[in-house]
């Protein structure tokens, strides 16, 4: 069995970003720490062979597998039901059967494997990911997950173990969770879960085809009669969770390859547009300038200083302790100007901010705050300043059961793979959304993270160690063995 030492030796040798600490000793802020139950453990008989061949060889050669399936040349794309999604779906359906599991597709492209054991109850515990990726992508963001599960469940057929189950476990692979084609995140999931609006079977893509026409050309005919038939009835389900690559770079920086996922942050997304007076690069003097570039500027400036020290801003109010901010996030990653000329001062600004936190309150306080400070701003410096709210989402917390539930799957796996006890698993929030916030909206969600180099997705450089992948499978397995 690998040793602790063994398992960082990738990240040690390759000095990407050096273990100070002490393996699985490791307390710093965004973690909280505690103990994992040590009742959990897999003991007797075919119980305790690791698998590496189905839940570490296998899953990972899927996983390269699936990455070569591509719209893109020379770059991997797959976009909601397009030629390579479908290719993806099917590839994946195949790996389902060859686990045992009894395949489907739904009215949204979603592929369904499920195992029905003998004596089971009606609810389903359902495990999930996406197979949709974004332009560029790397091969383990949503594709790990469903990997992952596929091959735990694979092992429990093979050894008769998922007879035994007393609910039946469902895999689910989602046809959308980046919303690259349509702009509109969660297709597959918010369709299972009941939430998709009809009128975004309406919603067109680039060449001007709707999801429905999309769906029709796929020989599934969905249309807002019908689109309700997708939901699960939350009578039929136990719960759902999701093994996804962690996106960031904690876990790296600690040297654990599993956490736990406390919540799922909210988001909002705003557009501000500064609007100056438009003039001549040589002729205006800098005293008579109206510039929305510099008030743009200082607006950036002031809400990278608000979500670094937010109770700067907020702590006046006497309300500072009713909110944590320790999970705030803000990005500005889109700029436009006009008319964007070296020698012209320009006549109107427009950029995004991105604001997360696990607290929607504290959300809130920062955006009126925010608000409040860029009138002052664009007041001062006499142009005129609109804050218009694009989208906005609430944090979504994992269940406190299937989360302990989860920690005991990930302790029992990392205790096989290193054979020490390792102490505590971390937790960690998400600042990126996850299908489970769409399942959310059906049955309680629970989450693990996984390890990932540099704490890099949406990127080729994304990658997973193979020990890493093999854990997963383990952790799933010992969830499903030990609480169904
Ligand atoms: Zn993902």
């Amino acid at each position: 069995m690998p040793s602790p030492s063994a398992i960082n030796r990738f990240y040690n040798s390759s000095n990407l970003i050096p273990c100070v600490f002490p393996l699985f000793r490791v307390v710093f802020l965004l973690l909280s720490l505690s103990s994992a139950a040590s009742s959990t453990h897999i003991s007797g008989g075919p119980q305790d062979d690791l698998f590496p061949e189905i839940l570490r060889d296998e899953a990972v050669a899927r996983l390269y597998e699936l990455g070569k399936v591509s719209d893109g040349d020379g770059f991997l794309e797959r976009t909601f039901l397009s030629p390579a999604s479908i290719r993806a779906g099917n590839l994946i359906r195949t790996w389902m059967e060859d686990a045992g599991l009894t395949t489907w597709v739904d009215g949204l492209g979603n592929v369904h494997g499920r195992v029905e054991p003998p004596h089971a109850s009606n609810k389903a515990l359902l495990i999930g990911s996406h197979l949709d990726t974004v332009v560029d992508a790397g091969m383990f963001d949503g594709a790990l997950g469903i990997i992952c599960a596929i091959s735990a469940l694979k092992v429990l057929n093979m050894t008769g173990r998922s007879t035994n189950l007393q609910h039946p476990v469902e895999v689910i692979a989602f046809s959308d969770e980046e919303g690259v084609r349509f702009q509109s995140t969660f297709l597959g999931s918010a369709a299972i879960a009941g939430v998709l609006p009809n009128s975004t079977l309406h919603v067109s893509d680039k060449s001007g085809l709707t999801v429905q026409n999309v769906l029709k050309h796929n020989s599934i005919d969905t249309s807002e009669e019908n689109l309700s038939q997708i939901k699960y009835d939350p009578d039929s389900v136990l719960g759902y969770i999701e093994v996804h690559i962690e996106q960031g770079p904690v876990l790296e920086s600690v040297g654990v390859p599993l956490a736990v996922v406390k919540g799922i942050a909210g988001q909002t997304r705003l557009k501000v547009r500064v609007r100056g007076s438009q003039g001549h690069a040589g002729t205006v003097p800098m005293s008579m300038r109206r510039d929305p570039m510099t008030a743009a500027a200082e607006l950036i400036v002031l809400l990278e200083s608000l979500c670094k020290r937010p109770h700067d801003f907020i702590s006046s109010d006497g309300q500072c302790n009713a909110f944590s901010l320790d999970s705030l996030v803000c990005t500005v990653g889109q700029i436009d100007t006009w008319p964007s000329a070296s020698n012209v001062i320009p006549g109107q600004v427009s950029f995004t901010i991105d604001i997360r936190s696990m607290d929607d309150m504290g959300r809130e306080a920062i955006i009126y705050e925010l608000s409040n400070q860029m009138h002052r701003i664009c007041d001062g410096r006499l142009v005129s300043c609109f804050l218009e709210r694009k989208h906005d989402a609430d944090a979504v917390s994992c269940d406190g059961g299937l989360n302990s539930q989860l920690k005991s799957a990930a302790y029992a796996a990392l205790k096989r793979m290193t054979g020490e006890d390792i102490g505590d698993v971390p937790v960690l929030m998400s600042g990126a959304g996850h299908d489970a916030m769409a399942m959310s909206r059906l049955t309680k969600v629970g989450m693990l993270f996984v390890r990932c180099r540099g704490g890099i997705s949406h990127s080729p450089e994304e990658y997973v160690l193979e020990d890493d992948v093999w854990t997963a499978g383990l952790a799933i397995q010992a969830f499903l063995d030990t609480n169904l």
